[in-house]
């Protein structure tokens, strides 16, 4: 699996590009900015992208979603419960001081349950509200990864403080259903370093039961 993390834009969040080396079918993940370098690595590893997903509706994971469209055609994904979240990027924008980016389409909502997939990899979608109501987090289960959007980060998890965050929410996704995955698991979180469930499950400070 072709698997570029980096990040994008003022607030550095990690955009993540998965490709399946044989059919070079792709999902990126997280275009909230810098498309340009996207596009580059994108055409670097040869890929046609299938799938765009947003883990959450904030400005700076979904801000260079609709020009990715325009460039590759995929469809956009979100989960319906950041819809509300999604039409006020302008106030979003005007929060951290970027430009409005515009108005963002979703093509598709997603869910628990759900499989995207790229030619022979696939994720599975896990509905992690908390951070926003419709925060979502991808599994690939024979991969032993998650991509974590704000939901969990290396030593530390998503604000609730922001419009539809909640901090029982937000607990309750992690215990039930993030930390229910294998202690292997490498954690991408939405910014900062990589770390894993079992480092997590052990030292995060928001998560060690007592
Ligand atoms: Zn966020």
């Amino acid at each position: 699996m072709i698997h570029e993390i980096f990040p994008v834009g003022p607030l550095q969040c990690n955009c993540s590009i998965i490709g399946d080396e044989a059919s070079r079918e792709a999902m990126v993940i997280d275009p909230g900015d810098d498309i340009d370098h996207v596009l580059a690595l994108i055409r670097k590893h040869n890929l046609q992208v299938k799938q765009i997903v947003i883990t959450h509706a904030h400005i700076d994971h979904v801000g260079g979603a609709m020009k990715l469209r325009a460039a590759t055609g995929a469809p956009i994904l979100l989960n319906q419960n950041d819809y509300a979240l999604l039409k006020m990027l302008d106030v979003q924008a005007a929060w951290i001081g970027v430009p409005h980016p515009g108005d963002v389409q979703i093509d598709q909502s997603v869910t628990t349950g759900e499989i995207i997939s790229a030619g022979s990899i696939a994720a599975t979608v896990l509905h992690t509200p908390g951070h926003t109501e419709g925060s979502i987090c991808l599994h690939f289960p024979k991969e032993k990864k998650l991509i974590a959007g704000d939901t969990l980060f290396a030593g530390s998890i998503g604000r609730t403080d922001l419009t539809g965050g909640d901090v029982r929410k937000i607990l309750r996704s992690l215990h039930d259903v993030v930390l229910a995955l294998p202690d292997d698991t490498v954690v991408v979180p939405g910014h900062g370093e990589l770390t894993t469930i079992g480092e997590e499950r052990e030292t995060n400070p928001f998560l060690v039961k007592r």
